[in-house]
């Protein structure tokens, strides 16, 4: 058996002695469910998937939906318009809590009933058929399947859904619901009673995870910027009332549903699923919490937790480089002659805040005392983010003003990206060399004028 399989094996075999815990009984539905019906499962980015107990059997996804429309109804609004309509506070307050702005009756949280059903409201289509079945297409883009609804818990759900009712038509007149109370309860019910199973959310949280990308099917299902706006809401609004004592002790975004589905998601590395339908006093499955609980601390994964990455960003430094540039014996003989020296710095991987700083505190430890060239070799470097890229400019502009000839290699995506940028851009370390010695035999050729 592989090790990821061997540790969720554990792991679940550990907290099936926990016995805690009510199954939901408020949709009569619900309490069908068995209680010892448990599952867990993990897809990691690069779309493996690892399973314990009953990660196949289905139940409805209930209040796990909820990121995933919101991410919907904020892709088709915009983050801006979507504020207007549902703030993202945490309430602090249960489930079907009545937790509306005052004045404006805006919901103040997503992730909870009141602001989940505005959310759906907001979803475009022209009448409800299309809301339903655009939020049902978007739940299987998530999950990389075709999903499907269980018709007696929408039944159940919709029969006895006062509350829900109620919660829009309090909207409805405090302004802040679009659209008809009863026609957009009648979605929210349809979207709660999408059936999934432990495997397909640990797929759908991967998504997120992978900033929007679905790790199993290749297949970009959202923004990246929606992404990382959802997981910010459910790191603050997804558990409850318990959304602050999750934060502190497990540390991940998270969302978790009244049928007993748990996911969570550990931006860049993986999505976790946990089916299990008892529920503790804030509304979570008490397996689902232990277990996230047990794996956060065990693999170090609590979001304020990063690791610091002091790594080998700087691959080397030459301080007197020399192309292989095959050249005449004058030229030759120029370049022997000349003083001036040609540094290198040479970097890998993806280069963040942390790295660039070390990278350009390399560099200027390298810089040669009289003007002479600078090569940054970025030819292993596989990403620059913007802010860094803003830095390495400035350091470039830096050594121009002080009269060094510098050149960058970079590989060919980023090649790309080169106008504009200070310094000559070459494909290779040779080439950048090549092309500080050939300004220097071309100034040498036309001295500046005393
Ligand atoms: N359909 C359920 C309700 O609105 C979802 C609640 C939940 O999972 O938190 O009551």
């Amino acid at each position: 058996m592989d090790p990821v399989t061997e540790a969720l094996n554990e792991f679940h075999r550990r907290i099936s002695a926990l016995k805690d815990g009510e199954v939901a009984s408020y949709i009569p539905q619900l309490a069908q469910a068995d209680p010892d019906d448990f599952g867990i499962s993990i897809t990691s980015m690069a779309g493996r998937s690892y399973h314990a107990g009953k990660a196949d059997t289905p139940f409805t996804i209930q209040s796990v939906s909820k990121p995933f429309v919101y991410a919907l109804a904020l892709t088709d609004l915009g983050p801006e318009e979507m504020l207007g309509h549902v703030d993202a506070e945490p309430s602090g307050e249960a489930f079907n809590a009545i937790s509306l702005e005052p004045g404006t009756g805006r919901p103040a949280n997503p992730m909870v009933n009141a602001g989940a059903i505005a959310t759906t409201a907001l979803v475009a289509a022209a009448d409800p058929e299309e809301r339903d079945a655009r939020i049902l297409e978007w739940l299987s883009a998530f999950a990389g399947r075709r999903l499907d609804y269980d018709e007696e818990v929408y039944a159940s759900e919709a029969a006895t859904g006062d509350r829900n009712r109620a919660l829009a038509y309090l909207m409805r007149s405090a302004g802040s619901l679009a659209g008809d109370p009863y026609a957009v309860t009648g979605s929210y019910f349809r979207q709660c009673s999408v059936r999934v199973t432990a495997a397909d959310l640990a797929v759908m949280a991967a998504t997120l995870a992978k900033g929007g990308r679905n790790p199993v099917t290749g297949e970009r299902v959202v923004a990246q910027d929606v992404a990382v706006r959802t997981l910010a809401v459910m790191a603050t609004c997804g558990m409850y009332d318990g959304a602050g004592k999750w934060l502190l002790n497990v540390g991940l975004p998270a969302k978790s549903g009244v049928a007993g589905g748990l996911i969570a998601a550990s931006p860049g590395r993986f999505g976790v699923a946990v089916y299990s339908p008892p529920l503790d006093a804030e509304g979570n499955s008490v397996r689902g919490v232990a277990a996230l609980t047990e794996m956060s601390q065990q693999f170090a994964l609590h979001l304020m937790n990063t690791p610091v990455h002091l790594t080998a960003t700087v691959t080397d430094t030459v301080h007197a480089a020399r192309s292989s540039r095959a050249r005449d014996a004058e030229r030759t003989a120029a370049l022997d002659g000349d003083r001036r020296l040609i540094a290198v710095v040479g970097a890998q991987g993806d280069l963040e805040f942390t790295e660039t700083e070390q990278l350009l505190n390399a560099v200027a430890q390298a810089v040669p005392a009289a003007p002479g060239g600078m090569v940054l070799d970025l030819t292993a470097v596989t990403g620059i983010s913007r802010g860094p890229a803003t830095m390495i400019n400035a350091a470039l502009r830096d050594l121009e003003r002080r009269g060094h000839q510098v050149a960058v290699a970079v590989q060919e995506p980023l090649l790309g990206r080169a106008e504009g940028h200070p310094g000559f851009w070459a494909a290779t370390r040779d080439d950048a060399v090549a092309w500080c010695e050939d300004r220097f035999l071309a100034q040498a050729a036309s001295p500046p004028s005393p």
